[in-house]
């Protein structure tokens, strides 16, 4: 496996993160367990805020915190100088309630209610990222009854179709259904209807073209699109943009083979092309807003798990079965992800056979890894899961009434737990039972 930021194996053998022993780990805080590698994200973080400030542009780093959106992280991104993108109540709840600034979360989505409207104008929130006009005329007649200008971005299309992993990764082209088509005339008209609203403030565009990209193409060509429209929009309506948003997908290693580019590679492309293509387009270059989700969060995450079954089928394969699966981490049953581990408490030792690890869930594919070469592991063994910092956690479910695990920060030898693992009670908490069929008073 392949050792991400301040992983490494110790003299014992044993895995270690950010300066923890993972059989330490286990110990106190039991399996599944996701840990966090602190100094990783920060450092991701920084290689972003660096890697803009050399380009000399106004910017922006929002991260994208659907990744992973607990109040720890909304902190990190915070002492970072990051931005945050919301999706929903529930992620702007959580930034808020950590004291993310609000002036420096932007609200996405395609569906955004009327009160999560009302919720992000009351916090104050810097930006909304208007994807639609029913969008567009509910967020206007919400901010005139409360009084206020709020700003806007408006998400397009640019009609790239990014080298993304998966088709459900890709965004940018022209059937999705996300966004304002630049192609087809309705990008320009909703530049000109939202410039005409008294109550919004349109700084500019956004687009997103995909995610788990490895190229520069995407994202340069998507600049080239924004920047034709923009001097188009100059043109014939008189309107320029203060901000380009350009949203994230940058991709990172999971497993051998994967092949994304230093963050300063995928930045100094983008800003490269925005002086190139923006040139002479408006009085000044527009303010750079991007928004990395994996690539701040992804390969800091590692999961632990205890393995316990196994069965072998002589000539076909076998399953190792561990005490998690799809519902902490449903990516290689949703889009056929890859990832590598190893055997966390027997590092050191050469891999002897090749086995598929396989979750605890009711389901065929409740499979993590198809095919991975480890020692020959016994129950009771723990096997660390590289790479799941981002759409794990945020993505977890209680399928079979599992449990959803513990989250910890690990960094210079500490971990501090910055999600409880979910207790029993927790999983009925929400549970009624009518007294027309109760048999006896539930505690809880
Ligand atoms: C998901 C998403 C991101 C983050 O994507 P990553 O691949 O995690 O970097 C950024 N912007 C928008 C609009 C998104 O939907």
């Amino acid at each position: 496996m392949f050792l991400h930021g301040t992983s490494r194996i110790n003299d014992a053998g044993h895995l270690e993160i950010g300066g923890c022993d993972v059989t330490e780990l286990k110990a106190e805080y039991g399996t599944p367990l996701y840990i966090v590698d602190e100094q990783l994200v920060r450092r991701r973080c920084r290689e972003y805020m660096d890697a803009f400030a050399a380009s000399g542009l106004g910017f922006q780093v929002a991260y994208a915190s659907k990744a992973f959106s607990v109040m720890a992280m909304c902190r990190l991104a915070d002492e970072e100088g990051l931005s945050l993108d919301v999706v929903s109540d529930g992620e702007l709840y959580t930034a808020l309630q950590a004291g993310f600034p609000a002036e420096r979360i932007h609200f996405h989505g395609n569906n955004k209610t009327p009160d999560e409207i009302e919720m992000a104008l009351d916090a104050r929130i810097g930006c909304f990222v208007v994807d639609n006009l029913v969008e567009l005329e509910l967020l206007q007649a919400i901010a005139a009854e409360k009084n206020q200008t709020v700003n806007v971005l408006l998400r397009v299309t640019p009609g790239v179709e990014a080298h993304a992993h998966h088709a459900y990764a890709a965004t940018g082209q022209t059937d999705s259904k996300f966004g304002f088509d630049i192609g087809n005339g309705s990008a320009q008209e909703a530049v000109r209807l939202a410039s005409s609203k008294a109550n919004l403030k349109l700084l500019g565009v956004h687009s997103h073209i995909g995610s788990q990209i490895f190229e520069t193409e995407g994202f340069q060509l998507a600049v080239e699109r924004v920047a034709g429209f923009a001097r188009k929009v100059k043109e014939e309506l008189g309107i320029e943009f203060s901000v380009v948003n350009l949203g994230g997908g940058f991709g990172i290693r999971y497993v051998e083979g994967d092949t994304p580019l230093q963050v300063s590679e995928y930045v100094a492309a983008i800003t490269d092309a925005v002086k190139t293509h923006f040139a002479g387009i408006g009085s000044k270059l527009p303010e750079i807003w991007v928004e990395p989700g994996r690539s701040i969060v992804g390969d800091a995450g590692t999961t632990l798990y205890t393995i316990g079954t196994s069965k072998e089928i002589p000539g076909v394969r076998k399953y190792v079965a561990v005490d998690g699966g799809m519902t902490d981490n449903p990516r290689p049953a949703l889009y056929e992800s890859k990832y590598e581990a190893v055997l966390a408490n027997r590092a050191g030792e050469q891999p002897e056979e090749t086995v598929s690890i396989a979750g605890k869930c009711c389901e065929s594919g409740d499979m993590l890894i198809w095919d991975v070469e480890l020692p020959k592991a016994e129950s009771g063994d723990l096997l660390a899961v590289a790479c799941t910092g981002a759409y794990n956690y945020s993505m977890a479910s209680n399928y079979n009434r599992i449990r959803r695990p513990a989250v910890v920060f690990v960094q210079n030898g500490q971990s501090d737990l910055v999600v409880k693992r979910e207790s029993h009670g927790d999983i009925i908490a929400n549970d009624i039972v009518p007294a027309r069929i109760a048999k006896q008073p539930v505690t809880k």
